[in-house]
């Protein structure tokens, strides 16, 4: 199974593959033809965030065990919202937290990337135009999502997406641990079998209204064990197959 990450280089990025242990820039196209060029050294470079998706399609209350925790009721469909392409960032990036904002919670959650253009696609055909899957820290401003009747400020700040480290491609998204550490404490742990809504119907869901790109993201929810992040926390999402996702916190 090959791994993709997005490697600092000058002022952008370029794409790396990890295959069969080694690690080489990749040559073609990620989201089509590709083939592992020159090996290069790891931890050389800057690991940056795998995509910049055009939008993230975020799952709300798609593990039970979180619905309770929140006290809100399962939903009888997807409960979606966006995150903005500006909320993005890197494993290592700092995510900055508002402390104007009142709680800001980490949640960890298993994310998948879309490799082809998706519009009214079917549950069955679904993982046909999935590339991958990623970590994804959704950030959340919970106060602010309380007060306010609409997530867009609570989920949207800048840094409020960290993604990464590499898009594990092919990777079955239908049963693997997920987990959210703070401060090596890990504070989140399920199984993505225990998703409500699994991918294929998020795809299926998602595209009956919205055309998905290459890059796009659909990020499916978090397990029970949400909580704080403060300035000086360092967070960590780890999701089966894919890797560790860590990210510092400081003022913002
Ligand atoms: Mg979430």
């Amino acid at each position: 199974m090959d791994r993709i990450y997005r490697l600092k280089q000058g002022m952008g990025g370029r794409y790396a593959v990890e295959r069969d242990g080694r690690l080489c820039w990749l040559e073609g196209d990620v989201f089509g033809d590709y083939t592992p060029g020159l090996e290069i050294e790891p931890g050389k470079s800057v690991t940056l965030a795998p995509v910049r998706p055009s939008k993230i399609m975020a799952i709300g209350l798609n593990y039970k065990d979180h619905a309770a925790e929140m006290n809100k009721a399962l939903p009888a469909e997807p409960l979606v919202f966006m995150k903005p392409a500006s909320a993005v960032i890197g494993p290592d990036a700092p995510i900055r937290v508002p402390t104007w904002a009142g709680r800001v919670d980490h949640e960890a959650e298993m994310a998948i990337v879309i490799g082809r253009r998706a519009w009214q696609v079917k549950a069955s055909q679904a993982m046909d135009y999935v590339l991958g899957v990623t970590c994804l820290c959704d950030v959340t401003a919970r106060a602010l999502q309380v007060s306010d009747v609409q997530y867009t400020r609570a989920k949207g700040f800048d840094t409020f997406a960290p993604i990464g480290p590499c898009i594990a491609v092919g990777l079955d998204p239908s049963s693997l641990a997920i987990e959210g550490w703070v401060n090596g404490d890990k504070r989140q742990a399920s199984n993505t079998n225990q998703l409500i809504f699994p991918v294929p119907e998020l795809v299926e869901f998602v595209t009956r209204f919205c055309t998905l790109e290459p890059g796009d993201i659909i990020t499916t929810g978090t397990p029970s064990g949400v909580g704080p992040l403060t300035p000086g926390d360092r967070m960590m999402v780890k999701v089966e197959g894919v890797g560790a996702l860590s990210n510092p916190c400081v003022e913002g």
